[in-house]
């Protein structure tokens, strides 16, 4: 079964081979203390700075999750309010979460029809600007240059961005932003299981200025353990693994970038030029590269998946408030050119 779900999704072919040799090297047994973690940690950094651009001054941390990491910005960089700007499930989820821990914080809603304009945001008190780079919910996303008009509209509050399904994928401009998020099992091509949470050297002041450290994952005990290349708790080391050997077999994110900029404007031309099928998102401004939404005719939808599966292809469920109208295509890194012809083939020539 090729995966097209997005996430989680295809993984790359060198997993299990990654996976045998991590277990014949003592990987799976190592110890989070040891002299061999830290080296993993240290070399696994190394890899994001070189293969991603992620700035040498950025720390990054290994969690669980990108869920986690909602939590983790909820309990260290938020005391009274936060402004969640989104358009989509993923979005309000995150927001849904913290105002649980911050009653305070506060959402603005955005058309997911339009590019988000930087304008129209109400950041007042906020203190941290939490963003969607890339909404899975809908294929929807936010350029660079949107991002560093925001960031330049409004230098005061520390920047969050939930980049869950685009990092890996697309080439992200790390300094537009203070804190930066996502699982392995979308762009990474990994197996589910960890997260990346990556900060600037601002939201390190912030977060140890605020000192919070009534969770075991807050972000000033996570800073002093990472000063020593070590996790707060055991982390996810074969995830660890597996990832710094992905990133080191990968080419430089300019070019995977490119890879997925073109992948993604061969599946719009097909979709345009498709009788039945149509592209959720209009406005090419707005669209993800990474995650295609696709409109079929009501009462299609369940026939198509079912068709697509029994060839061996896993569409994605529509999401939310989509479901019942479309269904997803995860355009990443780990799909192979093959894979992607089958899945077309399939499409043009499938008929209810
Ligand atoms: C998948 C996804 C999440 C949730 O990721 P988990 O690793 O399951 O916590 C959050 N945000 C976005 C944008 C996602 O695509």
């Amino acid at each position: 079964m090729i995966s097209f779900y997005p996430g989680p999704s295809r993984v790359y072919d060198g997993v299990p081979r990654w996976t045998v040799e991590a277990y014949r090297t003592g990987i799976l047994s190592m110890n989070h203390r040891s002299e061999e973690f830290m080296a993993l940690v240290k070399g696994t950094t190394t890899m994001l700075q070189k293969k991603l651009r992620v700035p040498k001054d950025y720390t990054v941390l290994f969690v669980s999750s990108a869920t986690e990491c909602w939590e983790i910005i909820a309990q260290s960089l938020i005391n009274h309010e936060s402004l969640h700007v989104y358009n989509g499930a993923f979005g309000e989820k995150w927001f849904r979460y913290t105002q649980k821990l911050v009653p305070g914080s506060r959402a603005q809603v955005f058309d997911f029809q339009k590019p988000l304009d930087p304008g129209a945001l109400v950041v007042q008190q906020a203190e941290v600007l939490c963003l969607t780079q890339n909404e899975t919910s809908n294929g929807t996303a936010l350029t660079t240059a949107l991002l560093k008009k925001i960031r330049s509209r409004f230098p005061e509050p520390i920047i969050a961005v939930d980049a869950t399904s685009s990092m890996g994928g697309v080439d992200l401009d790390f300094r537009q932003a203070d804190v930066w998020f996502a699982s392995v099992q979308k762009c990474f091509g990994l197996p589910a299981g960890l997260a990346l949470l990556i900060c600037s050297p601002r939201a390190v002041a912030v977060a140890d200025r605020m000192g919070r450290s009534n969770h075991y994952n807050s972000l000033p005990f996570q800073f002093e353990m990472m000063r020593k290349h070590q996790t707060t708790h055991t982390p996810n080391v074969l995830g660890i693994y597996l990832l710094s050997r992905s990133l080191a077999a990968s080419p430089a994110i300019r070019e995977t970038h490119a890879m997925i900029r073109k992948r993604s404007a061969d599946w719009v031309r097909f979709m345009e030029k498709h009788e039945s099928l149509s592209l959720l998102i209009t406005h090419a401004v707005a669209r993800s590269e990474t995650v295609l939404t696709v409109s079929a005719p009501p009462g299609m939808l369940p026939k198509l998946k079912a068709a697509a599966k029994k060839k061996g292809l896993l569409l994605g469920e529509g999401y939310g408030d989509w479901k019942a109208s479309t269904f997803r295509i995860a355009n990443f890194p780990a799909h192979k050119p093959s894979e992607i012809r089958k899945l077309k083939e399939f499409l043009i020539t499938w008929k209810p």
